[in-house]
C-alpha cells in the first residue's frame, strides 16, 4: 500500500520568525500522523525548520536543485548540499518551468542528479489553460514525464499532477478529471519502466480542506502538493488529517 503524502510548498514566502512559527505550528498539529508530511520552505530556512522538526517524522524538502555537484554556479544549490538537510526536492514546478526557463532537459538533469544524490524528487507535471482548452492535457503530461524520466529512475520518486490553470487560483480541478490524469500517469510510469504501483501520485492546484477529500479518495491520488494552504498551520494540518482519515 502506498503511504499518503501531503507536501507543503512555501514558495518564496515567510520571514525567519514566520517560518519558525509555521514549522512549530505544524509540528504541534501534524507530527503524530501516519501520513508522510513534507515541508518545503525556502532554502534559507531549511536548517531552521530541520531543527524544529528534529525528533518528528515530518520530512523536509527543497523547492528546487541544480544538477552539478559543486563549482562556479553562483546562486545554485547542489543535490549533495540539499541531501545534507532534506529527503525530498520539488523538480519541474510550473513556476520554475515558466518563470525561470527550466526546460525539459533541465528538469531531466535535475531529476536524475537528485536521485543519484539519494533525494526523492517530487516531479511536477501539468498542462496550462491553453493546452487544456486545445485538448492537449494527456499529450503534455506524458511528454513531461517521458522527458524527465528517459530511463527508469534508480530510486523512488513522487509525481505531482498540477494543472497550471488550477494553481493559486482558488478553484481546483475536478477530482474525477484529476483521477483520470493520475491513472494515465500511473500507466505511463509503467510504460517507462518505473515502479508505478509504489509511486505516490499527488494532486496540486488550489487544494483546500473544503475540497481535498474529493481528491484523496480517488484510487490513484495519494495526497497533495499544497501551495497557499500550506502557509497556515491549522489548514495544512487539516489536510494531513483528511488524508489520514480517507486513506487509512
Ligand atoms: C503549487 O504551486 O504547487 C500549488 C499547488 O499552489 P496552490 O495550492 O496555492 O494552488
Amino acid at each position: 500500500m502506498r503511504r499518503p503524502l501531503v507536501a507543503g510548498n512555501w514558495k518564496m514566502n515567510t520571514s525567519y520568525a514566520e517560518a519558525q512559527a509555521l514549522a512549530q505550528g505544524i509540528r504541534e498539529r501534524a507530527s503524530a500522523s501516519p501520513v508522510e508530511v513534507v515541508l518545503c520552505p525556502p532554502f534559507v530556512w531549511l536548517d531552521l525548520v530541520r531543527r524544529i522538526l528534529a525528533d518528528t517524522d515530518i520530512a523536509l524538502g527543497a523547492q528546487d536543485v541544480f544538477w552539478e555537484d559543486h563549482g562556479p554556479y553562483t546562486g545554485e544549490v547542489s543535490p549533495a548540499q540539499v541531501r545534507e538537510l532534506c529527503k525530498y526536492v520539488i523538480v519541474g514546478h510550473s513556476e520554475r518551468r515558466t518563470l525561470f526557463n527550466d526546460t525539459y532537459e533541465a528538469v531531466r538533469k535535475k531529476c536524475s542528479a537528485a536521485i543519484a544524490a539519494g533525494l526523492v524528487p517530487i516531479l511536477a507535471v501539468g498542462e496550462d489553460a491553453a493546452e487544456r482548452e486545445s485538448g492537449r492535457t494527456e499529450e503534455v503530461v506524458c511528454a513531461e514525464l517521458a522527458a524527465a524520466l528517459p530511463e527508469p529512475p534508480s530510486g523512488p520518486i513522487v509525481v505531482a499532477y498540477e494543472p497550471i490553470w488550477a494553481i493559486g487560483r482558488g478553484y481546483p480541478a475536478d477530482p474525477e478529471e484529476a483521477q483520470r490524469i493520475a491513472r494515465l500517469i500511473r500507466s505511463q510510469l509503467a510504460q517507462l519502466g518505473c515502479d508505478d504501483e509504489n509511486t505516490p501520485i499527488l494532486y496540486g492546484g488550489s487544494v483546500s480542506a473544503a475540497t481535498f477529500e474529493g481528491f484523496v479518495s480517488q484510487p490513484d491520488i495519494d495526497g497533495a502538493l499544497v501551495g497557499s494552504a500550506s502557509l497556515d498551520a491549522e489548514q495544512f494540518a487539516l489536510l494531513v488529517e483528511i488524508a489520514s482519515r480517507t486513506q487509512f
